[in-house]
């Protein structure tokens, strides 16, 4: 594995190992900049309701068994295993064919850099459970988690858990995420390299189409794994930012998140003699938002999942701030939003001290623009719900 630290590039270092949101409980921390996607996650439950409705009831002697994918390290997770067992409890408890719920088991997964520890340390205590407990007392337990709970680390992009052992999988946010950066975007010979860019927002139509090759053959790994894993019956529940646009260089809010004041940051440090063109350039956010047509395509290729719902979800702004007027705030909380998601990579690439840099700079360009910002920053989500075919 390479070293961490100054001059890394993230080009060569394995994403796997690097990869995370930015971890613990400070101000750009993930757990602490995660409320938009907490929004819009609440704003998809009656979507995510309706695939646990289409799930199989099994015998309640064989533990239930959910799956969120792309955890991470914030209460997010959390929240959304919540709902999923309480729904499937609800539905055991009405079921004419069986008197009482199983009892549950929730795998939280991410890769093995996730801060598992702050998440650990936000779970709920266990409720004193029994297996077969009432509706009733399951209410009376608020405040408590009613299911036994485990962290799995490993890319989801390959098999994690035994064959048919899976009832319900939940990824949210995290499927945008590419396994690696494309080779050829790295390579300076190559029609693919991405010259000035940092995001494949704006980029050559060669850099684009490599881009999505790569979120193509990484959906098919993931559906092929998840296929194995599920048991007959179960489902799936995913949730990825997508884009409206047809044209990949477009990738609408992610766009405008790593494509705009993000981009110009990393040129203000070129120009400023601080780092030089080719270190920025070897540097490439690994996140493509596909359309629904990129990701239908891939579903139906690989043919072992039915097509519940797929469709584009108007998610909204990604900044949550209490005062819209504040430019300053509007800055702030565009810089901790872009930092909690991709610190990490680029204190890798530049270091602790250049990282400080580029995100005062983003700050700056974000308060500098903030009415635009909250008027134009949208985010776009792909939404599935599959079953085994
Ligand atoms: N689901 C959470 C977190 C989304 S952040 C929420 O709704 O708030 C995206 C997460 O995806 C990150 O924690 C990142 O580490 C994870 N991720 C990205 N690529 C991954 C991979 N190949 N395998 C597993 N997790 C991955």
């Amino acid at each position: 594995m390479a070293p961490m630290g100054d001059n890394v590039v993230v080009s060569n270092v394995n994403l796997e190992k690097l990869l995370s949101m930015k971890g613990g409980k400070g101000e750009g921390s993930y757990a602490n900049n995660s409320q938009a996607q907490a929004l819009h996650a609440r704003s998809m439950l009656h979507l995510l309701e309706e695939s646990l409705d289409g799930v199989h009831l099994n015998s309640p002697e064989v533990p239930f068994v959910v799956v969120d994918l792309g955890c991470s390290c914030s209460n997010n997770s959390i929240y959304i295993v919540d709902v999923i067992i309480k729904h499937m409890i609800k539905r055991y408890e009405s079921s004419d064919r069986w008197d009482q719920p199983p009892e549950f088991t929730a795998f939280f997964s991410d890769l093995p850099s996730n801060d598992f520890n702050t998440l650990f340390q936000l779970l709920p205590p266990l409720a004193n459970y029994n297996g077969g407990s009432s509706m009733e007392e399951c209410l009376a337990s608020n405040g408590h988690r009613s299911y036994f709970a485990a962290g799995v680390p490993g890319s989801f992009y390959r098999r994690l858990f035994p064959a048919r052992s899976i009832d319900v999988f939940h990824s949210a946010f995290s499927l945008h995420w590419l396994s690696q950066m494309p080779e050829t975007v790295l390579d300076r010979r190559s029609t693919a390299y991405n010259k000035g860019r940092v995001f494949i927002h704006g980029a050559s139509e060669s850099t684009a189409s490599a881009y999505r090759k790569q979120f193509q053959t990484d959906l098919a790994a993931f559906l092929r794994a998840r296929s194995i894993e599920m048991k007959r019956g179960g489902s799936m529940f995913l949730v990825c930012l997508g884009r409206t646009s047809v044209d990949p260089s477009d990738q609408g809010g992610a766009g405008l998140l790593f494509g705009t004041h993000f981009q110009d940051a990393w040129d203000d440090l070129v120009q400023e003699g601080l780092i030089s063109s080719e270190k920025r350039d070897d540097f490439n956010i690994p996140v493509y938002a596909p359309s629904l047509q990129d990701f239908k395509e891939v579903v139906e290729a690989d043919g072992s999942f039915t097509i519940n719902k797929l469709e584009v979800f108007k998610g909204g702004s990604p900044l949550v701030v209490s005062r819209p007027d504040d430019a300053t705030e509007v800055g702030r909380a565009l810089a901790n939003s872009c930092r909690s998601i991709s610190g990490v990579l680029v204190d890798a690439h530049i270091g602790d001290k250049l990282s400080e840099e580029l995100f005062l700079r983003v700050e700056r360009r974000a308060t500098s623009h903030a009415k635009e910002l909250l008027e134009q920053l949208q985010f776009f989500h792909i939404v599935a719900s599959l079953s085994l075919a």
